[in-house]
């Protein structure tokens, strides 16, 4: 038996404590050595002679003059290399019992926790534009976690065994990986998720190639170096930088293509979906292979009269602005009682007044800048067109300023009619709408908002103190998000206590962090035999 999984725990970073000031020497070593070089690895190894006129940056999204990290993206002949070492890796990994392979996976748990804690959380603060707080729960919590919990939830596969058999016969069940390779793509908002992305499938025997987010190169470079130093086999995860769709491609085309494992946009997933279906069609590939996708939310909070109020404020401020709103969780719009609503807005402005938006390095900031020009302009065009919308009064926020870094102040808008963009369209951005109802309608709200979020369902809170009023909104809203929370907000899963996932356009709803989206990367083998 391995040892049971437990919750990394958080370090706070008050002023003067020893791993404030860890973290700050981690920044400024970093800093003193920007820009980092990011080497395209084969097997673990350097293989591509860098040329400065190919490279490729990752900026810093505070001071986006300020180069972090530079890379060269990989050619179509390296991807293709990749895919081919990877299977090449596949029996030895395959025939290392599990003990080991979980060995690896914990041993890296323990050095993201201690030797690289502080290394990993200044390349998430500022390769993405994360203060301490956001980089502490992703990059040195989360990613423990996860390799904790997916160790645990493999092992509760692999134990899963007929429990009877006729006389004369007995069973059992391979778990196997599956037969060729598995493509993970991961987004850049958490460094955890890329880490997530390769261990889940690796822990069941699988190789993989991994394309991680060009704005969390460096982050997912630390990643795989760290599991090199725990003892990862090099040929087992290979990790292919560069142009997305050539590397989609090629991936795609290949007949051991058997999983896809993938955390980003909605769209992406269906255009994905489609050119695997095609490839199924016309008996590419040896296997249907797993599609397992976590993309977009359009999340809700909706307050009911009877609710703590003040709570209600805080879990919002936190749900829609910790990282600027760009987390797939993130809660982008909000039904509130008419008999409560200006005291929540009110709240609400007083809350906004008080936060210190800034260069995420400084401890006092809670608010950073969006991940780069694209996001800028993306969520700057929908505050531009709110400002001529007769039908949206800003009520906080909504200006923003480029000359530095990419930032965007909060904006809140209340609206009175349901029919609006606002609550159909995915932002990634700090963009909160509100719709006021009367508190006689709160249960047609439930119905309308069910009908709203754009087609996702990721996740969704309600704030309410009446018993009546929570049964009703989880009853109501059964399909409208994979992750339902009563008076807290829709951020902020932990794994092993919270999995993770939602249905509708938001994805497969595998769970991250539980055994059910693990067992995604098995075939098992069904075994009888007769005496
Ligand atoms: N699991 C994260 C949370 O609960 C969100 C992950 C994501 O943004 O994809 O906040």
């Amino acid at each position: 038996k391995l040892p049971p999984p437990f919750n990394e725990q958080n370090l706070h970073y008050a002023k003067s404590s020893p791993e404030r000031q860890k973290l700050e020497s981690a920044l400024k070593e970093l800093r003193s050595q920007v820009p980092v070089s990011v080497p395209t690895l084969r097997n673990g190894q350097s293989i591509a002679s860098e040329s400065s006129q190919s490279q490729l940056s990752q900026i810093m999204p505070a001071e986006h003059a300020s180069v972090l990290a530079k890379y060269t993206p990989a050619t179509k002949e390296d991807v293709s290399a990749a895919i081919e070492a990877a299977l090449k890796a596949k029996q030895e990994w395959v025939d290392m019992p599990f003990f080991d392979r979980a060995a690896i996976f914990l041993r890296a748990a323990e050095l993201v926790s201690s030797k690289y804690r502080f290394e990993l959380m200044a390349a998430t603060m500022l390769g993405q534009g994360k203060n301490a707080w956001q980089a502490e729960i992703d990059a040195a919590a989360e990613t423990a976690d996860f390799y904790r919990f997916n160790v645990a939830g493999a092992q509760e596969i692999y134990e899963k065994q007929p429990t009877i058999n006729a006389p004369g016969h007995a069973g059992r069940i391979d778990w196997r990986p599956l037969e060729g390779f598995v493509y993970a793509v991961s987004p850049f908002n958490f460094t955890a998720i890329g880490a997530n992305l390769v261990s889940g499938p690796a822990l069941l025997g699988n190789v993989v190639v991994w394309k991680p987010a060009p704005s969390a190169m460096y982050a997912s470079h630390l990643i795989y170096k760290i599991l090199l130093e725990a003892g990862l086999p090099p040929n087992v995860i290979q990790m292919v930088n560069g142009d997305a769709q050539m590397i989609t491609d090629t991936v795609f085309d290949h007949p051991e293509f058997s999983g896809f494992n993938f955390t980003g946009s909605s769209d992406v997933f269906r255009s994905l979906w489609f050119k695997a279906a095609e490839g199924v069609q016309s008996k590419k590939y040896r296997d249907f292979p797993r599609m397992v996708a976590e993309t977009s939310g359009k999340n809700f909070h909706v307050v009911h009269s009877s609710a703590d109020i003040s709570n209600a404020v805080k879990h919002t401020m936190r749900a829609s602005f910790e990282y600027s709103g760009q987390k797939c969780s993130a809660c982008s719009r909000i039904y509130l009682p008419k008999s409560r609503a200006s005291e929540f807005l009110d709240e609400l402005k007083q809350h906004l007044k008080e936060t210190k938006m800034g260069d995420p390095e400084d401890f006092a900031n809670f608010l950073g800048p969006v991940i780069n020009k694209p996001a800028f302009d993306r969520i700057t065009s929908v505050i531009k067109k709110a400002k001529e919308d007769s039908r949206l009064e800003l009520i906080a926020g909504g200006s923003f300023d480029d000359s530095k870094g990419y930032y965007v102040e909060p904006a809140v808008y209340v609206t009175n009619t349901l029919d609006h963009d606002l609550f159909d369209k995915e932002l990634f951005g700090p963009v909160l709408v509100a719709y006021v109802y009367d508190d006689a309608e709160y249960e047609s709200v439930l119905t309308q908002l069910d009908k709203q979020g754009g087609g996702f369902a990721l996740t969704g809170a309600v704030f309410a103190n009446e018993p009546a009023a929570i049964r009703k909104a989880e009853d109501k809203l059964r399909y409208a998000a994979g992750n339902f929370y009563t008076n807290c907000k829709t951020t902020g899963a932990v794994i092993g206590q919270q999995t993770f996932g939602g249905g509708r356009g938001s994805g497969t709803n595998d769970k991250a962090g539980s055994s059910d989206s693990l067992k995604r990367w098995t075939s098992p083998r069904t075994l009888k035999e007769e005496f």
